[in-house]
Parts: C-alpha cells; sequence; structure tokens
C-alpha cells in the first residue's frame, strides 16, 4: 500500500516502483497521480452496486445424470449416488431460465450416457423460442452423429475433458471398465468436430501431470486444433469436505499455468482462465465475480433438487425444491452480493476488482463461510496480477492479449462473471 489508500499497491518492476490501484486498474508512476479518497469511495459504491444488480437468470446448468463410466481420482462427485433428470424436471428447468438470453450447461456424471435426455433439451429449448446458448462437457463415450449434428445446429459448444497424450489422460481418468479412457475422448472429439460444433478441451492439473502439463498443452494444441482450452489447476473438495488428493500445490502451479498462458499468447488460443484475467485488466474493466453462481445460476440434479452453486447442489448443500419458485428466488438473491467488493478482508487485496472471488464451494470449504477466502488461490492471483503488471511495463498491455484477440469462436463467458462487458467480444 502507498500514500495511506487502500487501494493503491506498489511492485516493482526491473528495479522501478510502480503504482496499481485495484479499483481503477491503472497503473501509476507516482501515488500522486491515483484518485483522491472521494473518488475512490464512489468507485467502490459503484462496484458494490454493479454486483447486487439482478440479471436475471444468465446460466443454466443441468446435472442429467450423474452416472459416469469412468473413475476420475479428482472428481469431487466421488461417493454420490447416481441417478438421472427426468423430462419434466427439464422442462421446469427451462421454464425458470424463460426467454434468455442465456447459457446452458448439460452437465454430469457423463451426459451422453443419456442421449434422450440432451434431444429433450434441444427439442424443448427450440420449441420455446428461448434465446439459450447450449454447452456440454463429456469425457468421451459412444455419440449418434446425428445426435451431434442436432446439437451442432443448434451451435453448441462442446467440451471434452483430456489431460494429455494417451498415458497421462488414462492415469488421471481411467474407465470403471477397462483403461483407455484417452480412445473414447479422441472418438468423441472427431465426432462432434465432424458434425460441425465448436469443440474445446478442457484440461486438469494435478499433482500427478503438473511437470508434463506444458508439453501436454502443446501436444493436445497440435493434435486437435480445438476452438478453446480450459486449463484447471484448482480442484474441488471431494463431497464431504475432505481436501481434493489430487490437488497440485506449490509455486509449480503459477509457473505450469503462465508457462502456458505464454504459449497460448503466441499461439493465438484462447484460454478461458486467461481471458477471465487478462480481458478485464486490459480493458480495466471490473470483473466482480468468477462464477454465475453468485445470483445467477440455475443448477439442476437429478430428484428435482435446484442450487445456485454445481458442488454444494450435488453434495447437499444450499439445495431448495426445483418446484419452490420463491425458495429458488431467495436463493439466488441470498448469492447475489457474493463479491470480494463486498468482503471486509478482500478489501485491501490488488487482485480485489479482478479475481472475481474465485470459487464459493472451494472457499466455503476453506474458511467455513459463504463469503471467505481459499488462500492458496488468493496467492495464486495475486502472483498472477503481478505477472500481467510486469508483462505490461515491459511489453505493454496488449501483449497480453493473445494473437488475433480473443476468438468470438471461443465458448463464451456468462454475463454476471464479466460485469460491464460485452459476451464474446474481441479485443
Ligand atoms: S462456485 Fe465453484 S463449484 Fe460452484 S458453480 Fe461456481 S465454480 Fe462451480
Ligand atoms: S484474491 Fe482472495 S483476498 Fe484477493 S480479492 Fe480475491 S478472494 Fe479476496
Amino acid at each position: 500500500m502507498s500514500n495511506g489508500s487502500s487501494f493503491l499497491h506498489t511492485f516493482e518492476v526491473r528495479g522501478e516502483k510502480v503504482y496499481f490501484h485495484s479499483l481503477t486498474l491503472e497503473l501509476y508512476n507516482s501515488p500522486q497521480e491515483c484518485p483522491i479518497p472521494a473518488e475512490e469511495q464512489e468507485l467502490l459504491t459503484s462496484y458494490r452496486r454493479k454486483a447486487g444488480e439482478n440479471n436475471g437468470i444468465v446460466m443454466g446448468c443441468m446435472f442429467l445424470t450423474t452416472r459416469c463410466v469412468r473413475s476420475c481420482g479428482y472428481c469431487f462427485m466421488q461417493g454420490i449416488r447416481p441417478g438421472d433428470m427426468t423430462p419434466a424436471e427439464i422442462d421446469a428447468g427451462l421454464k425458470l431460465m424463460g426467454k434468455g438470453p442465456a447459457d446452458l450447461l448439460l452437465y454430469g456424471g457423463e451426459p451422453f450416457l443419456r442421449p434422450n435426455l440432451i434431444l429433450h433439451v434441444i427439442r424443448r429449448a427450440r420449441s420455446s423460442g428461448a434465446d439459450i446458448n447450449l454447452s456440454a462437457a463429456t469425457g468421451g463415450v459412444p455419440v449418434d452423429p446425428s445426435l451431434a449434428g442436432e446439437l451442432a445446429s443448434e451451435g453448441t459448444f462442446i467440451i471434452v475433458s483430456m489431460d494429455g497424450p494417451p498415458a497421462v489422460h488414462n492415469s488421471a481418468r481411467p474407465l470403471i471398465r477397462g483403461r483407455n479412457s484417452f480412445e473414447k475422448a479422441e472418438e468423441a472429439f472427431h465426432v462432434f468436430r465432424n458434425a460441425g460444433c465448436r469443440v474445446g478441451i478442457s484440461v486438469t492439473i494435478t499433482e500427478k501431470n503438473i511437470k508434463t502439463v506444458r508439453e501436454d498443452f502443446i501436444w493436445l494444441i497440435e493434435n486437435f486444433e480445438p476452438d478453446d482450452m480450459g486449463l484447471n489447476p484448482w480442484l474441488h473438495p471431494i463431497a464431504g469436505g475432505r481436501a481434493n488428493p489430487m490437488q497440485a500445490t506449490g509455486p509449480g502451479i503459477l509457473e505450469t499455468v503462465v508457462s502456458c498462458m505464454e504459449t497460448a499468447i503466441e499461439r493465438g488460443m484462447y484460454i478461458e482462465q486467461l481471458a477471465r484475467r487478462v480481458r478485464p485488466f486490459v480493458r480495466r474493466i471490473p470483473r466482480l465475480k468468477d462464477c454465475a453462481s453468485a445470483g445467477g445460476r440455475l443448477v439442476q440434479i437429478p430428484g428435482g433438487t435446484a442450487g445456485t452453486c454445481d458442488c454444494m447442489t450435488v453434495c447437499g448443500d444450499h439445495g431448495v425444491n426445483l418446484k419452490d419458485t420463491d425458495d429458488i428466488r431467495n436463493l439466488l438473491t441470498d448469492f447475489r452480493d457474493l463479491s470480494p467488493v463486498n468482503f471486509p478482508k478482500c478489501i485491501t487485496c490488488p487482485a480485489l476488482a479482478l479475481c472475481g472471488g474465485g470459487c464459493r464451494y472451494d472457499a466455503l470449504h476453506s474458511s467455513g463461510v459463504l463469503k471467505g477466502s481459499r488462500s492458496e488461490r488468493c496467492s495464486f492471483e495475486r502472483e498472477f496480477l503481478k505477472w500481467m503488471i510486469e508483462r505490461s511495463v515491459m511489453y505493454g498491455r496488449e501483449s497480453l492479449v493473445p494473437a488475433g484477440g480473443f476468438d468470438t469462436g471461443a465458448m463464451p463467458m456468462p454475463v454476471g462473471t464479466m460485469i460491464g462487458e460485452e459476451q464474446s467480444v474481441d479485443t
């Protein structure tokens, strides 16, 4: 901190001091250039007002089934009873989502084990005339090309979970029966791509693969040419609250993520986790929430339970009856203010208007409260900000943007996590 302001932070780049303001997201050469306290208060108040705005349900997430064919060591759903949603539950969820615009993620378990439910979603969403962007996650099971074609005709974005070449992938994501789950993921990728879907790859970083992630990441880009990449180093605690046994630890997380991001910038590859941080930093537009669960996400699981956070709902926490619209409304209202700008402990953090607060489920398990934080992730956010500041002082903020801009064909980020920004807009 400098000049007494809680929002001004000093960084040293190549021996020179620079001052970063956590509300304006500007870099100053001297503390005298920074806003006066009255201006800071006005900005903070406006961010709090923005964070509390009701944008309706901007993202739906349907756990069509909690069944799966894999037994991934890092899955938070270990021990959860398998079940399927019903067509009536899907109809009720779509009704709550209204006319949109909204994103809807078909999730699980392995959602493609229930193609009939996926078709039901497509047909109902189509006949309702609602403005809904569909996306679906899969680890890879055999998929009928005609279903892939239906999804392509809806403009569906498919996310295939793949951690690297076969040996890396198979060791983290073994099939319950048999070993070669990579083949299934590879086949699914091509079925969807050939049908005309946009297809991204989501990589999970664990203590097992952290040393090879960068080369695995390049291997996946070169072998699949995906429409975007996901890179997730933060594993959710297992149902019941046990720390995830495969969580990577230490400075290797930052080094790995940064080296993958540098590769992505050079190759013009969109990485959601990069875009989430770089876009607000480059545009100087605050990112007040990391996840639409903070008041704009409707999660549904088999059995007619709804919630606003995936993991909490699946693990039996903060779930309500899907039929009770008042309870759903109250739940979304209770979560709406969950932004660092409303957390007293975050006010002096340089990442205040950039980190979005991270995952509320993880924060709850780390700190015991919904308004808490996960300390190792906070350290990562601050170090990542330092990296962005260093790079922008040396080469300009634009040097953080992937070659060709942020690809508009990539998976859009839900409204509510990019407050103040348009969706899918090139920088
Ligand atoms: S708060 Fe965390 S677990 Fe919940 S939906 Fe968001 S990212 Fe997922
Ligand atoms: S990084 Fe952590 S401490 Fe900093 S604003 Fe985000 S949640 Fe708060």
